[in-house]
C-alpha cells in the first residue's frame, strides 16, 4: 500500500479564511441567504456546490473540520455530531430497518453496548455479540440478514486488536458495512485504508484532547455520508446531532496537533509500560511483545505514531484498584476520572466505570478481572518522576516488595 501519513494529510489542507485569516473564520450563522430562489432549491436537493442551507445540515466550520478529519483518514468525506454516541447510533441506525441483524463486538465501549443491547431492539434489529478478534465466531455469527459488523480497532479495557482487512472480506461476503470505532488509536490506525466503509469517532477523547467538549465524527465515503444527511431520510440530517460550529472550529485547531499529542502519549505509555512490569506488576500494552496482539497492530499501525496511551493493570479487586488511584489522585499523578485522551493521566476501574453496562458473564468472557485499573497516560514532560511516584505508592500499599 502506498506510503500514507495522516497527519501530513491534514496539514495538506487549505484552511485560509475568506477574510485571510490562518484559521477558518467560526460560522455564527444558523441559515444562510441565497441569491436566487432557484439555487436554494437546488441547494435543498444538493445539486450546488458552495452553497449552505441550513447548519443542521452543513455549515463552513463543519465543512472545514470535516475536510480535515476527511484527508486524515483517507476516506471521501466526514460529518461531525455532539457527541461520540450521536456518531455511532446514527452510523448504525442508517445502516438498518427492521428485520435486519447486527454482529458486534462484545467488548465494545459500555454505551455502545447498552444501545445494541437494549435500545436498537425496539426498532426490530437482532444483535448479536461476538468476540471479533476470532474471525471464525464473527463469520459463523452472519447471516443473510446481517447488515453490520461493528467493532473497535482497539479495545476497551483490555486493548485487543481486531483484523480490519479480515473482518471486511467477512463483511463482503454478507453484503454487510464494516463500522469501526477509531477512538482510542487516531493516526495510529487508519481503518478506512485497512478495510472499513465506515470509521466512528469520539472526538471527545483523544481528536481534541482537551476534555472541555463532548464531540464525534462519521468518516466514510461520499454517498453514504451525503445519505445521512439527506433531508427526506438521513437519519443524521433526521435524528439533529449536528456539532455546533464553535466547537467545530475549536476541535480544527486541536487535531493540528494531534500527532505530536499521539506520540508522546505512546512515549510515556511505553515507558510506564516497561517500568510497571520490572517492578513485578503486570502490565497489558500493545507495545510490548507480550501482548497478545503485538504482531497483528504492528502489521497494521502506521508506527511513527506508536502503540498509543491505553494501559492496564490489574490488582486483583475493586478495594485494591481504589486505594491506588485514590493515592494517585492525592499524590497529583493524575485524575481519578472516566475518559481518556487528555493531557493529564486519567485512571478508572474500568468493571466498575466504563464497562458497567455490559453484563458480569461478557466481561469474565473477555478476561477483565474486577481490579483492571485502565489508565490513559497523559502528556507528563517527566515520566520518569510520574513513575517514581507511582511505585512509592505501590510499595506503600503493599502491592509490590
Ligand atoms: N467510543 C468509545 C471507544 C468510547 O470510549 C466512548 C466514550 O467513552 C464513546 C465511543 C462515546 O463517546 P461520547 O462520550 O463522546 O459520546
Amino acid at each position: 500500500m502506498k506510503h500514507f501519513d495522516p497527519a501530513t494529510a491534514i496539514n495538506a489542507v487549505q484552511s485560509l479564511s475568506s477574510e485571510r485569516g490562518v484559521n477558518p473564520s467560526i460560522n455564527d450563522s444558523a441559515t444562510f441567504t441565497f441569491p436566487h430562489g432557484q439555487t436554494m432549491t437546488d441547494t435543498f436537493h444538493g445539486e450546488t456546490e458552495g452553497y449552505y442551507l441550513y447548519s443542521r445540515h452543513w455549515n463552513p466550520s463543519n465543512m472545514a473540520l470535516c475536510t480535515s478529519l476527511a484527508a486524515m483518514e483517507d476516506t471521501e468525506a466526514a460529518w461531525v455530531t455532539g457527541s461520540g454516541m450521536a456518531a455511532i447510533t446514527c452510523a448504525l441506525l442508517h445502516c438498518v430497518q427492521q428485520g435486519d441483524h447486527i454482529v458486534a463486538s462484545m467488548t465494545v465501549y459500555g454505551g455502545t453496548f447498552a444501545f445494541l443491547n437494549n435500545y436498537i431492539k425496539r426498532f426490530g434489529v437482532e444483535v448479536t455479540f461476538v468476540d471479533t478478534t476470532n474471525l471464525a465466531q464473527v463469520k459463523a455469527a452472519c447471516k443473510a440478514n446481517t447488515k453490520v459488523i461493528y467493532t473497535e480497532t482497539m479495545s476497551n479495557p483490555l486493548l485487543r486488536i481486531c483484523n480490519v482487512g479480515e473482518l471486511r472480506k467477512i463483511a463482503d461476503e454478507f453484503g454487510a458495512k464494516l463500522i469501526v470505532d477509531n477512538t482510542f488509536t487516531p493516526m495510529i490506525f487508519t481503518p478506512h485504508r485497512l478495510g472499513a466503509h465506515i470509521v466512528v469517532y469520539s472526538m471527545t477523547k483523544f481528536i481534541n484532547g482537551k476534555n472541555d467538549c463532548v464531540a464525534g465524527a462519521i468518516c466514510g465515503d461520499s454517498e453514504f455520508i451525503n445519505g445521512l444527511i439527506d433531508v427526506n431520510c438521513g437519519t443524521a440530517m433526521l435524528l439533529g446531532p449536528v456539532l455546533d460550529s464553535f466547537r467545530a472550529t475549536s476541535i480544527l485547531k486541536n487535531l493540528y496537533t494531534l500527532h505530536i499529542r499521539m506520540q508522546q502519549h505512546s512515549r510515556n505509555a511505553m515507558y510506564l509500560a516497561e517500568k510497571f512490569n520490572a517492578i513485578g506488576i503486570k502490565a497489558n500494552y500493545t507495545g510490548l511483545p507480550t501482548h497478545i496482539d503485538h504482531e497483528l497492530m504492528k502489521q497494521q499501525m502506521n508506527p511513527q505514531f506508536g502503540f498509543g496511551g491505553m494501559i492496564a493493570i490489574d490488582l486483583g479487586t475493586a478495594e485494591n484498584a481504589n486505594k491506588f488511584m485514590e493515592a494517585m489522585q492525592k499524590q497529583g499523578i493524575g485524575f481519578l476520572a472516566v475518559s481518556l485522551g487528555y493531557f493529564r493521566t486519567l485512571f478508572s476501574c474500568s468493571g466498575k466505570s466504563t464497562s458497567s453496562e455490559v453484563p458480569e458473564e461478557f466481561q469474565k468472557a473477555m478476561g477483565m478481572s474486577e481490579g483492571l485499573v485502565r489508565f490513559s497516560v497523559g502528556l507528563d514532560n517527566d515520566i520518569e518522576y510520574t513513575f517514581e511516584q507511582m511505585s512509592e505508592i505501590l510499595k506503600n500499599e503493599g502491592f509490590v516488595k
